[in-house]
């Protein structure tokens, strides 16, 4: 495997120094895809296009016009669209469908030369925490292949922890940036609700999803940030809070003398893997000896995470996932005798079996005997919890937990008990419930040799703080 620069900044001294082009590095990211093929990491290789477009740029650099992130070389979860390609949702039923325009995130990469290397695969429509329910295969995790990366952005996780690229775009609804970023010992960050335009973001429950990015340090995370970031107006949800500079923020150190530090007693009960408990517990007390306030706080409602979690993202789901009709996009089931039937066959073929599952909660939830027992309870404690963060917050700057009650497990371990697998988000959900920023942070390794990571959790808009904060994890 060839050995690639691990951050932004080297890959700018090399640039200025011509000692490397976009062209040789997009070569070398494009050797390390083809000799780890065997992950099952792209679902679209755009290597024609990124060539082409590594040349594009080294003119410009030549010439003095090139863009904030010439050099950069991205992947892109395959739920995000890009015009003219192919786009997926690991899905059946979008077979053949090319996306008829840009995400506004990719216009804002493509227009300061941003180099997007292909597609990655995921969970069906972002649904899952293990990257195994995807039409187009599962994908292994690189430390150990025969486990899972996590999910859903599990591939987008592998292609940075395997040097495919230097960041990548992923989306979370309930941890799927954060869950595959542990179990691949590499940094996720979901951004604060709204923080960016979810246009051309394929909604799985609009409500949640949030876009998020994969990074190998804080400053790369925080330059590409600066350019995705803001209001834009084909999103109504997209904030018009003002973008930091969160390059310029990170430059000043944090002093932990004014830093609080919230520790939240029910992340850390039954169910959390002893060396996880331990190995977050031991960051804690570094954290502490560094000179932050350590603090036990309470957010009370945390045992209703996963069911409140589930009702209403597959309420969302079954409503935004009524489009696939075989009439405007992608599959269509032939020899159907009528079009209500083609509907039926057309779904019942095109859709894999946990993306169904949601669509039946979903509609059972939401019917009119149920809605009030199930859907509207679940708003109902939605604002208990997200009254929980309010009150924590009222009383410390971060809290810190651990991001997955286990490390990376078994290929296969799981896909028969939709249960166990609901029960990974139970520490990264509540972040979405209540639109909150968060990170995952490599922070040690099981017994096994696995990593995991740990999780912190900010303020409304503190992107800034969690990147900041991340310098000061070291294990
Ligand atoms: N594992 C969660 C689910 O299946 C989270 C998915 C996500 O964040 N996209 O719903």
């Amino acid at each position: 495997m060839n050995s690639t620069p691990k951050s932004f900044s080297e890959i700018n001294s090399g640039l200025n120094s011509r000692s490397l082009t976009c062209v040789k590095l997009v070569n070398s990211y494009l050797e390390n895809i083809q000799s780890q093929k065997d992950l099952n990491v792209f679902i679209n290789l755009f290597e024609e296009d990124a060539l082409k477009r590594a040349v594009e740029i080294d003119g410009r650099l030549k010439a003095g016009t090139a863009g904030k992130l010439a050099g950069m070389v991205i992947s892109v979860k395959d739920v995000i669209s890009v015009k003219d390609k192919p786009l997926t949702c690991a899905s059946k039923i979008l077979s053949g469908y090319n996306a008829s325009y840009n995400a506004t995130v990719i216009d804002r990469l493509l227009e300061e030369d941003a180099i997007i290397i292909g597609k990655t695969n995921c969970d069906e429509f972002a649904m899952g925490s293990s990257n195994e329910n995807s039409f187009y295969g599962p994908v292994k995790n690189p430390v150990d292949k025969t486990r899972v990366p996590g999910g859903s952005s599990g591939a987008s996780a592998v292609s940075v922890a395997s040097d495919m690229c230097l960041l990548s775009l992923g989306s979370e609804t309930g941890g799927s940036i954060r869950q595959p970023a542990s179990y691949c010992g590499i940094t996720g960050l979901k951004m604060t609700y709204g923080r960016l335009s979810r246009y051309g973001l394929v909604a799985f429950a609009s409500s949640f999803d949030s876009i998020g990015i994969f990074g190998n340090n804080s400053s790369d995370i925080a330059v590409l940030l600066e350019v995705i970031a803001g209001i834009d107006k084909m999103d109504s949800t997209s904030s018009n809070e003002p973008v930091k500079n969160y390059s310029a923020i990170l430059k000043n150190n944090i002093d932990p003398a004014k830093v609080k530090i919230g520790y939240a007693k029910e992340y850390f009960e039954e169910g959390l893997d002893s060396d996880i408990k331990n190995g977050i517990l031991l960051q804690l007390d570094k954290l502490k000896k560094e000179g932050f306030e350590i603090r036990e706080i309470s957010l009370p409602h945390s045992r209703y995470v996963i069911q409140t979690y589930y009702i209403l993202t597959s309420a969302e789901a079954s409503s935004n996932l009524s489009r696939y009709d075989g009439v405007r996009y992608g599959y269509r089931s032939q020899n159907s005798s009528s079009l209500e039937e083609m509907y039926i066959n057309t779904r019942s073929e095109g859709f894999g079996e946990e993306v169904k599952r949601r669509i039946m909660l979903g509609t059972y939830v939401l019917s009119a005997g149920y809605y009030d027992a199930y859907y509207r309870k679940a708003q109902k404690v939605r604002r208990l919890i997200m009254n929980d963060f309010e009150n924590a917050f009222k009383e410390v700057d971060f809290i810190v937990s651990p991001t997955t009650p286990t490390t990376a497990f078994k290929l296969g371990e799981k896909v028969d008990d939709p249960l166990s697998m609901y029960l990974n988000d139970i520490y990264t959900a509540s972040v979405n419930l209540a639109g909150i920023p968060a990170i995952s942070i490599p922070a040690g390794k099981d017994r096994n040799n696995l990593p995991f990571g740990l999780q912190i959790m900010g303020k409304k808009f503190d992107e800034a703080g969690l990147l900041a904060m991340w310098n000061e994890i070291k294990y």
